[in-house]
């Protein structure tokens, strides 16, 4: 494993600048990965698997430490808004979820309370705080399904309705109708008509 300052310089690189959650990812990861015994995330690459919950500037830094990524199905983002993560050593079974402290914030500006740059302070703080100040940690379990595991896809259909082709089960059946999750009633999406594009369609806020 690298050192804080060495991550801190991937980190910074990776995520475009430098910020308090990107250091409490890292030590996120550094802690997170320790308690499930792997000391070399680069040598165990392949049998390491991260949740993430939330998609915030900390989960660029754990996925630098980890080396777990989105598009290598290492890394899982699961929305719920909060400052965690789940290290998982598929070879092992070995698991914990490691969380920010409600109050870390807190006890970071206190710490700093005379520099001007409240970010800055915070980030100072967080290089330094005891570990138990910074985090929760869990040893937890994980099920995981054969169709949510890296390597190559499981299974490959197409939709019956739009014809696009859908990987590892994210299909729904309907009846005897194969289809994707889109056409089945789950759109997260409007296609825009001509007419709409005309009148200058932008992206709009669902104004929550
Ligand atoms: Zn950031
Ligand atoms: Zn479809």
């Amino acid at each position: 494993m690298k050192t804080l300052e060495e991550y801190i310089a991937l980190a910074a690189k990776s995520h475009g600048h430098m910020c308090p959650g990107q250091i409490l990812g890292i030590r996120m990861a550094m802690l997170g990965l320790r308690s499930i015994g792997i000391d070399d995330p680069v040598v165990a690459r392949k049998r390491l698997l991260t949740f993430v919950e939330i998609d915030r500037c900390a989960t660029d830094a754990v996925s630098v430490v980890t080396g777990c990524r989105l598009g290598k199905r290492s890394l899982k983002f699961l929305d719920y808004g909060k400052v965690a993560a789940t290290f998982v050593d598929l070879e092992t079974g070995r698991a914990v979820r490691v969380a920010a402290r409600e109050d870390a914030r807190a006890k970071a500006k206190a710490m700093f309370s005379a520099m001007s740059d409240a970010s800055r302070a915070q980030l100072e703080a967080y290089k330094v705080m005891e570990t138990d100040d910074l985090f929760d940690l869990r040893a937890v379990r994980v099920k995981l399904k054969p169709e949510d595991m890296p390597g190559r896809p499981r299974s490959r259909v197409t939709c019956a309705q739009c014809g696009e082709g859908v990987n590892d089960g994210r299909e729904l059946r309907l009846g005897d109708r194969i289809l994707c999750r889109s056409c089945a009633g789950e759109p997260y999406y409007e296609v825009v008509t001509s007419a709409e594009e005309d009148s200058g369609f932008r992206i709009q806020d669902s104004g929550h």
